[in-house]
């Protein structure tokens, strides 16, 4: 693949700075991914992005602008959430949340994805020591349900249906139903999040599922204006960059679901998509440092590795990358290098785990040139195990405008 030309000049920038290596995030492409993904999407279907896939504040700015919410899993998301972006929506989700969680998250006026009765108990006994204020502005919950919807064996991770920590059996909602009235709580709806890694018609399975059990269950509770929250877990094929997740079909089918029972008035569907968001706006960028053989193949090592960019150990793919030839040769001797072979691209860490791309053919990759990987974007940084090794840290660059 070969990546954009401003994510080439800003390498070689880098690379001439010696500033490598380095993620790029390109706001100019996300903020037009996210303008698409909000297009998309029917009358009376909300998104939220999952700030789990990645927090980066200038990330966060462009996607508020965009999205109708930021969906957050933990008190220091939340934080960092509200004072990136000061004012924005915020759903707080996520199992075993503390009482000071809880806390933060009414006093940030987030609606809270309750987990369970036990979660719902201890909110409800937060809301009641935050006294008047707090219980006034009737703090608003969703219960998470975990439902037995067919999800695909392809699917990445797996949430729901069966067993599971995430969420509550019928029997749980039922049970927070009961135990709602009087808590100065109020009931807005379901939440659900069966799977990731789900292509379009899988995705509007699940959230058909979804749909007609939170429905058949809002009703039977007499929740007025519910919103029903289908999930996130769009797609995103590492094998295949081009193949990006295909919103306006999935749009279009989400505007048949919803329209298969009575029209609804009041009624708010919500997706919260992560991975799918910002995974191709990212690249992390680096040199090669040395290309050599062994037993027949060839490797080239490359500044940096798994510890900044753990996606491809965690997923077990190649992460998909551009070579950016560079001139750059300061020594006196041949550069090695590899041509027309295939070449394993490995870190800087002493572990054979330390893989960012196996086996994949090139034209040409010598030591020296730099190495541009794709679709860093999300569930790459901010799930790296950065201190492994004690090696210094990527640098940080933006193409196009933040906002602020
Ligand atoms: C992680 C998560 C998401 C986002 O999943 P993606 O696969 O990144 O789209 C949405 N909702 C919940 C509850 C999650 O835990």
């Amino acid at each position: 693949m070969s990546a954009p030309a401003p994510v080439r000049d800003l390498a070689a920038r880098l690379a001439r700075e010696d500033a490598l290596p380095a993620y790029v995030y390109d706001l100019t492409a996300l903020d037009a991914h996210a303008a698409r993904i909000g297009a998309a999407l029917p009358p009376g279907v909300e998104w939220h992005y999952a700030v789990k896939a990645n927090p980066d504040p200038a990330l966060l700015r462009v996607i508020a602008r965009h999205a109708d919410g930021l969906e957050v899993s933990s008190g220091g998301e939340l934080r960092h959430a509200a004072a990136a972006v000061p004012g924005h929506p915020l759903a707080f989700g996520g199992p075993g949340k503390t009482a000071a969680e809880l806390a933060a998250a009414v006093a940030a006026g987030a609606l809270v994805h309750v987990e369970s009765p036990q979660e719902l108990r201890l909110l409800a006994s937060v809301v009641r020591g935050l006294g008047g204020q707090a219980r006034r502005a009737e703090p608003a919950v969703l219960l998470r349900v975990n439902l037995d919807v067919p999800v695909p064996a392809s699917a990445g991770l797996v949430m729901g249906g069966g067993r599971g920590p995430f969420g509550m059996d019928r029997d749980g909602l039922d049970e927070c139903a009961a135990l709602l009235p009087g808590t100065g709580l109020r009931l807005r709806g379901l939440h659900a999040h069966l799977a990731s890694g789900l292509g379009v018609r899988p995705a509007l399975r699940a959230a058909a599922g979804v749909l007609r059990f939170a429905r058949r269950w809002c009703d039977r509770q007499a929740v007025t204006e519910p919103v029903i929250t289908l999930g996130g877990g769009m797609g995103v094929d590492y094998r295949r960059p081009g193949a990006v997740f295909d919103w306006t079909a999935y749009g279009r089918g989400l505007a048949r679901l919803a329209g298969t029972a009575a029209a609804r008035p009041g009624e708010t569907l919500r997706i919260e998509p992560g991975r799918a968001v910002t995974a191709y706006c990212g690249w992390y960028v680096t040199r090669v440092l040395d290309v050599k053989r062994s037993g027949g193949a060839a490797f080239a090592v490359v500044a940096g590795g798994t510890h900044h960019l753990r996606t491809p150990a965690a997923k077990g793919h190649s992460q998909p990358f551009a070579v950016i030839g560079s001139d750059d040769w300061p020594h006196p001797w041949a550069r090695p290098a590899v041509t027309g072979a295939p070449v394993t691209l490995s870190g800087q860490l002493c572990t054979p785990k330390d893989v960012l791309a196996r086996d994949v053919r090139v034209r040409r990759l010598r030591a020296g040139d730099l190495v541009a990987f794709a679709m860093a974007g999300a569930y790459a940084w901010n799930i790296s195990h950065s201190r492994f090794l004690m090696h210094t840290e990527p640098g940080f660059h933006y193409i196009g405008e933040d906002v602020t």
